[in-house]
């Protein structure tokens, strides 16, 4: 459903993105996984059409989006996404942050969109957050919030990008599971994450990349039991030195 084709992006200092080719089939959740600085946050913002592209490709269900002539605020309805920080308006509740973009942007009728957002809230552990403002949650309720108020534009794939790097440690296994509840429903995700395990139980296909380039690619058990480059090798020990 998500082609990208040689895809190359130059900030003016040199590709940062260089030449990445990849395919998302619908309800595949790929993990794209590689130190920092190689290139993962530009690849999710090249996607989200956050970012000119200087080569290639990206389409949408066989749809070029990454042409000139393309209505961005259409494009980025179909596409989720996630960041590091949820951006929440202070002064707004719950259910208003949430609802703002299916009712204002979308202009989907608001009792449906209500209704979807009451059911999501619950899904997520937070249906009796709903009339809270955001400084009453905590950093892990903010970010479940923020992946429902993605989820309720109804997106046809979801990008989250390192969403749990800036929780407390015990913040983050609540967010996962959210997102390990949304792969086993069939979502469309392309997940950048440094936790280890998590990518290994969520993900379809494992996407190693360094210095704009995809290393290696493969299916969790191989690459985490048995990666084929050395660079991947590296990768994995460096970290699970660094959580012990
Ligand atoms: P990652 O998410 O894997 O840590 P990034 O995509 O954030 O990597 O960054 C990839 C490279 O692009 C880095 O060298 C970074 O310094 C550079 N970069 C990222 N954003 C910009 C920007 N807005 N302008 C210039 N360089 C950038
Ligand atoms: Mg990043």
């Amino acid at each position: 459903m998500l082609e990208i084709k040689n895809l190359v992006k130059d900030y003016g200092n040199g590709p940062v993105l260089d030449g990445i080719s990849i395919d998302v089939d619908r309800k595949e959740v790929l993990v794209i996984i590689g130190p920092s600085g190689c290139g993962k946050s530009t690849l999710l913002r090249c996607i989200n059409g956050l970012e000119k592209i200087q080569g290639g490709e990206i389409l949408l269900e066989g749809e070029k989006i990454n042409d000139e002539s393309i209505n961005w605020s259409e494009v980025r309805q179909r596409i989720g996404m996630v960041f590091q920080n949820y951006e929440l308006f202070p002064h707004m509740t719950i259910l208003e942050n949430i609802t703002l973009g299916p009712t204002k942007v979308q202009n989907k009728n608001k009792r449906y969109v209500e209704e979807s957002a009451k059911e999501l809230l619950d899904r997520v552990g937070l249906l009796d957050k709903i009339n809270s403002y955001p400084r009453e949650l905590s950093g892990g309720q903010k970010q479940r919030v923020a992946i429902v108020r993605a989820l309720l534009m109804e997106p046809e794939i979801m990008l989250f990008d390192e969403v749990t790097a800036a929780l407390d440690p015990e913040m983050v296994r609540e967010v996962l599971d959210v997102m390990l509840e949304l792969a086993k429903q069939g979502s469309t995700m392309i997940i950048v994450t440094h936790e280890m395990n998590f990518a290994r139980a969520v993900a379809d296909r494992v996407i190693f990349m360094e210095k704009g380039h995809i290393v290696e690619e493969g299916e969790p058990e191989e690459f985490f039991t048995n990666p084929k480059t050395d660079r991947a090798k590296e990768f994995l020990n460096t970290f699970t030195f660094e959580k012990k």
